[in-house]
């Protein structure tokens, strides 16, 4: 499966735990104004890459600890980045999505945006969209205050409990 792609950090020490292969994905529906990554609104840019080359690239670097998908918005190709996030996860990576989208959006419409498959493969979810006016103080792995760092699987379980 492809995904397109509007770049890869082989190895970045700021997006998330540890030492990580940050992909960016190629395209967003939220013109946060004063994104960093304007050149990543557009859906026809990019570059199309397979995840198995993704993994290939993750792999010949030893030291990294995890991947993590960000953009651009990873949801707006859930099924080829829930793909990815599964495969890397089931190689023993731990996977960060960061996301325009809040987390409650997410999983009320996961079923008919297929957005599903990459909230069960993501460890940690920073959520919503950049807001300029909150970005001070800065704040580790969060562009502005009002976003969200999610343990997924830990929010994931309680949601379960609740509708148990
Ligand atoms: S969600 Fe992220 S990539 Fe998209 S506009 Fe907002 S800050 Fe930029």
């Amino acid at each position: 499966m492809k995904i397109n792609v509007a770049g890869i950090a082989e190895e970045s020490f700021s997006d998330g735990p540890g030492i990580r292969c940050v992909v960016f994905a190629q395209g967003c529906r939220h013109r946060c104004p004063g994104c960093h990554n304007p050149e990543t609104h557009s859906f026809s840019g990019g570059q199309w890459i397979h995840i198995r080359d993704v993994l290939r690239l993750m792999e010949k670097n030893p030291i990294l600890d995890g991947i993590t998908l960000s953009g651009g918005d990873p949801f707006e190709q859930a099924e080829g980045f829930g793909a990815l996030a599964e495969l890397t996860k089931r190689h023993g990576y731990h996977v960060m999505t960061y996301t325009g989208y809040l987390f409650e959006f997410l999983l009320e419409h996961r079923e008919e945006k297929g957005w599903g498959r990459l909230l069960a493969w993501t460890d940690v979810l920073v959520d919503g969209p950049f807001d300029l006016g909150r970005r001070f103080p800065p704040s580790k792995f969060r562009g502005s205050s009002n976003q969200r760092i999610i343990d997924v699987p830990r929010s994931l379980a309680s949601q379960r409990a609740v509708t148990q």
